[in-house]
């Protein structure tokens, strides 16, 4: 028999392992989460299952130090485990794989995050089958950063939160599946490699504003972003990245002047940012913006944050921002 690999489970929070507090009342992260393999019968006998709790929290109340922690921990055990499952609330489950992501770079084995809408004690729960098929997405040969969710494993920084309700929470719009889990186990999207030694890159400046984009918005809003502090702005646009024409480009044009990198993203699910399709776009291009691409809002947001933490002034991080780090770029 062949031998079975070495997996971590990395408990952070999130429903999978919350209970009621009172009846009726809010969901809350509970004792479950000390050990939650007991509610998932047989899975010990597939893998070699290590358990460990980093914290308990609603993925609402983690942060980059969280990442950080996770991130270091996943490195710092590297000898010890063939992949690592990380269990997660939903909420904030694609900055953290995003973050993951960047963090680990050449990663050389699977990191799956994974959760579930309804806690692993209920009957009618997701937990039990999230679970299995994470802890078997980490034996699989996906060197990767993905996101197990409903029937597929997601490259995690594709992958967005689509549904509050729906036991397939998560879709990655604009990336395939990394591999689909039905009957049998199919592969979908070719994976990325290590092209050096594996290497951990913590570090995020979190002085990121993001500002989603209104039919008539002032370009105030960008100024006022930028006189309070922030280092790079967001600009959430229209459809392929279109911005209002009128004062927007000179806006944008004086944040870069000042070092403040301006990112326009989209607000549609899918489909890519082509700044040079519509006049506005084109016009916040020739100011200085640069495109989001085919990126989720959730990896442009942590990019941003790796490297304003990476990069000494806008030239760098422009530089840096058209590199493909881990896999978010392209279609
Ligand atoms: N509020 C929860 C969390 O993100 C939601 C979930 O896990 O589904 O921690």
């Amino acid at each position: 028999m062949a031998k079975r690999k070495r997996i971590l489970f990395l408990h952070t929070g999130g429903t999978l392992g919350m209970q009621s507090l009172g009846d009726p009342g809010p969901l809350a992260p509970s004792a479950i989460a000390e050990n939650v393999l007991p509610y998932v019968k047989g899975l010990g006998d597939l893998v070699d299952i290590h358990g460990e709790v980093l914290c308990n929290l609603d993925s609402s109340d983690l942060s980059p130090s969280h990442w950080e922690a996770i991130g270091s921990t996943i490195f710092g055990r590297r000898a010890d485990y063939d992949g690592f499952v990380v269990l997660h609330g939903t909420d904030t489950m694609a900055y953290t794989a995003s973050a993951l992501s960047f963090m680990l770079e050449d990663l050389d084995r699977p990191v799956v995050l994974t959760g579930s809408q309804r806690p692993v004690v209920q009957v009618r729960t997701d937990a039990r089958s999230n679970l299995i098929h994470s802890a078997i997405c980490a034996t699989l040969d996906v060197p990767e950063v993905g996101l197990y969710f409903g029937s597929v494993l997601l490259r995690g920084n594709r992958a967005t939160k689509q549904s509050s309700q729906a036991y397939d929470a998560y879709t990655s719009p604009n990336l395939p599946p990394l591999v689909e889990m039905g009957v049998g186990i199919e592969h979908r999207t070719p994976v990325r490699r290590p092209r050096g030694p594996f290497r951990f890159r913590p570090g995020f400046d979190d002085r990121v504003a993001v500002l989603w984009l209104l039919p008539g918005s002032r370009p105030s809003g960008l100024r006022t972003c930028v006189e309070a502090g922030a280092k790079a702005v967001v600009l959430l646009g229209f459809g392929s990245g279109n911005v209002p024409q009128e004062g927007w480009p000179e806006a944008i044009a004086d944040a870069s002047a000042a070092d403040v990198p301006v990112i326009i993203g989209t607000q549609c699910l899918s489909g890519a940012v082509v700044l040079e399709r519509y006049t506005g776009g084109s016009m916040a291009l020739q100011a200085g913006a640069l495109s989001a691409g085919h990126m989720t809002t959730e990896a442009t947001v942590v990019k941003t944050m790796a490297l304003l933490h990476r990069c000494r002034n806008r030239q760098e991080f422009v530089l840096a921002w058209l590199e493909d780090l881990a896999g978010e770029l392209y279609a």
